[in-house]
Order: C-alpha cells, then structure tokens, then sequence
C-alpha cells in the first residue's frame, strides 16, 4: 500500500501547496482528487511565488508525474494557462500530466450562475464564484459535460444544447441571460483541442502506479470542515475533500491507501460565510491577518482568523482517519504573547468534544490558555529546535487530538520546514 493522502484538516487554506510539494519528491505520481480552480495552492521555490489552481503541486519535481482525477471540475481555460505558466517558468509538463477523461467540465454559465446566485444571496455562502457548485450540481444530476467531450465536437454541442436548456429558466429568473450553446461549443472544442495531449484515462494510470508499487500523494483540495458530508453544512464545497473522496476522485479502492495526513494551520481560519467558533474580531485576529499574510490565493479577500479550534480537528483526525498531522505557519504565532487553543464547545449547557452536526454557529469554545514565544522559527529544523513554549504547543494539539504532529512548517519557503522526513516511509 503506497498511497498517501494529503487532506486539509480545517477549512481550507492550510499550506497544503506547501506541504505537498515537499512531499512531491519522494512520490512517483501526485494526483489531484477534488475540486476545482476554487483552491488556490500558494508554493513559494527560492522566493518566487506561484499558485496553482488545478494542476497538482508536484508538477515542480521534474521525475514526478501529476494527474488530475475524475473527482475535480475542470475549467479548460484555467488548465490550459497553468500549463502555459508553467511552461514560461521553464517547467514541462508534456508526458508529466494527465486530467481525467471523466473530470466534469465547469461551463462558462456556471460560472455566470454562481456570480449571479452570490449577488442575489448578498455573498451569504461566500463562493468563488468559479462556477463549481453549479459544475457539480450538474454533474449529479447526470447531465453534464465531461473533459473526454471537448474531444468530440457533435458529442459536445448536443450535450451543451441539452444542458442549457435545463439552466435557462434559473438564469432568466436572475436576471441573466446564458450564452448559447453554439458559442460555448466552439470555445471549449478549441480548448479541447489545445489539451488533447493532456486528457485521457486517468484511473488507468493511477491503476498501473499503484501495480508497479509506486509511491503515489493523493492531494486533497479545501479543507474536512468544507466537505460536503463531514462540514459545516451547508456553507461547505460541492465535493467530499475528505481523504475518503481520494478513492472516487482518483479511481482506487480504500485498501490502496496506507495513510492520511491531514493539514493544519497553527491556528485557524475561514473564508466566505459560516460558523467558525474561534473567530477573533479583534486586534488579535487582524494581528494574525497580517503576520500570516491571510488573503485568498484565488480572490484575495481577507480570511477570518481565529484560535487554534482542537474540536474541529479532532473531527477532522476521525473523519479522515488521520495518522499524523502536519502543522503549519506555527511562525506566525510568535506575533502573540499568549495563546488560546479552543479544547471543546460548549451547547446548551453541555460539554462537546466534537462538533455538532447543527448549531454550530451557537456553540461556545472553552479555551485553554497557553504561553508564547519571541524567539524566530524559520530556522528550525527540528521540533527540538523549536522554542520550548512552542514545543509545548505542538505537544498539547497532539495531546489534545489523539494524534501524533509530524512535519512542522515554520515560514512559506521549502527550506522553512521542521522535521521533514519521507511520507511513504511508514
Ligand atoms: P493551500 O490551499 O492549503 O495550499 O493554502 P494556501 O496556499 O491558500 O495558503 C497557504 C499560505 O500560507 C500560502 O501563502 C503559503 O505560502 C503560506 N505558508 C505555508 N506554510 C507557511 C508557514 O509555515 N509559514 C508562513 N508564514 N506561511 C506559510
């Protein structure tokens, strides 16, 4: 058994761009499971910043070869021009990289939907308005387009003009009007035809990795307490970013996988609308804001802030089955003379260790306060390098969670990193 997947453990925005691409050299194949241009994944090489939407994180390791899974949306357009930037910075991906033959197709209406929707709802949900909730909606209601058909002009144009016409009255009544099918099928055909190369049966070669007994990451995309099933519902994503969505998404059953390591930030945020109990409103969260530089990768508003919440992560260590965590920007905690890790709710009087599937929004966290540091982490390279009140800290979420810390991220480069070691090991 030589997968591994890599799996947000809050909300999204963890550094798994980070941690992944530090995994990326010790696997064969990295593959994408879940989501769409939505995420935003932040990798910083040698000070230079480059976020990929799409393309998995491993693309940067030459030997390492990336597929995107028949669990992500794809929008053509966005693909095509992160193989074009990567291809500027000197990075080939021809023979490296694959998307899903069965990876659905987010549509130009879709993205018009979602903008018009969020309009209407005045933001509520807080999408990015890729277009990847409607993407899904049609997906399961089984009347969508998928990335083998950009392939297939006539295929594509009769399941465009089905599809629209299931849209147009849900436009109309926003107030938008849908581009007609005829302009889409010619756009997408030409997208299609620029990523013909990279387009085909992606199962298949995760199938021949996972035969030949190669190392293989399953990069997860959000975070546990977005997914669709196991989040804060319904402010969640349309998919199951869980590291149980690695299966369908890359076309592998659950006795492939051998581990799970789930991501977190040293503290926590969110993005967009929905409870989120350790929000701090106050000079503390704007201190977080700035130290760990928390805008969105993918529409740069400001992310929520807040205290290390322990109940959403021990969620997140049951849901996935987490056999490590992987910590970090525990460098932007040096901003804060004190610390508070959230260690339950409580609802009504009683104590939860885990979040309730309601209500959340009502619930009320019980911290504990823990001492901070001064001292600089980027230069640690070790947990025993660490300041001992930080030692502390990685040893109470550990405490806290029931699950052991492993990699520590101590500022964004690749080299700021503290007890790296490989993933496939164990
Ligand atoms: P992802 O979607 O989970 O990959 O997360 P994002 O890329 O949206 O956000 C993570 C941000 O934090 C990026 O800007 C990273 O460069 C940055 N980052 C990752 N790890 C660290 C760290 O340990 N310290 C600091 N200061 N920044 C980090």
């Amino acid at each position: 058994m030589s997968a591994v997947v890599v799996v947000g453990a809050q909300w999204g925005d963890e550094g798994k761009g980070k941690v992944v691409d530090l995994y990326a050299p010790y696997a064969d194949l990295v593959v994408r499971y879940a989501g769409g241009a939505n995420a935003g994944h932040t990798l910083v090489v040698g000070g230079e910043k480059l976020i990929l939407h799409l393309i998995p994180s491993g693309i940067l390791h030459e030997q390492t070869r990336c597929v995107v899974g028949q669990g992500t949306v794809i929008d053509p357009a966005v693909f095509l021009k992160e193989i074009e930037a990567l291809d500027e910075r000197g990075v080939s991906t021809e023979g490296r990289l694959l998307v899903s033959q069965r990876a659905h197709v987010v549509l130009p209406h879709h993205k018009l939907i979602d903008e018009l929707r969020e309009n209407k709802s005045g933001g509520a949900i807080g999408t990015t308005k890729r277009g990847i909730g409607p993407c899904y909606e049609d997906k399961v209601a089984r009347r969508g387009v998928r990335m083998g058909d950009l392939l297939d002009a006539a295929r594509l144009k009769s399941k465009l003009d089905a599809n629209l016409e299931c849209w147009r009255a849900v436009a109309e009544d926003l107030g938008g009007n849908l581009p007609s099918a005829q302009e889409i099928a010619a756009q997408y055909a030409d997208l299609g035809n620029a990523l013909r190369a990279y387009i085909g049966d992606a199962a298949k070669i995760v199938r021949a990795s996972i035969q030949g007994d190669e190392k293989i990451l399953l990069e997860g995309a959000q975070g546990t307490m977005l997914d669709i099933d196991n989040g804060t519902y319904p402010f969640v994503t349309s998919s199951n970013a869980v590291a149980g969505g690695a299966c369908a998404g890359a076309g592998i059953g659950p006795t492939d996988i051998g581990s799970a390591i789930g991501i977190a930030k040293a503290y926590t945020t969110r993005v967009g609308g929905g409870p989120f109990p350790t929000e701090l409103e106050d000079e503390t969260g704007q201190q977080l804001r700035d130290a760990g530089a928390e805008y969105g990768s993918t529409t740069g508003r400001p992310r929520r802030c807040g205290w290390l919440d322990l109940v959403a992560l021990r969620h997140a260590v049951a849901v996935n089955g987490l056999s490590e965590i992987a910590i970090t920007k525990l460098d932007v905690l040096t901003v804060l003379p004190e610390l508070k890790v959230c260690v339950a709710y409580e609802l009504d009087g009683e104590r939860l260790e885990y979040p309730p599937y309601e209500r959340v929004e009502d619930v009320k966290p019980i911290y504990e306060t823990l001492e901070g540091w001064d001292e600089e982490l980027p230069s640690c390279r070790s947990r025993e390098d660490l300041p001992p009140a930080a030692q502390r800290y990685i040893a109470r979420i550990e405490q806290g969670v029931g699950c052991k810390v492993g990699v520590v991220s101590v500022g964004p480069d690749r080299q700021d990193t503290a007890d790296l070691s490989d993933p496939f090991a164990s």
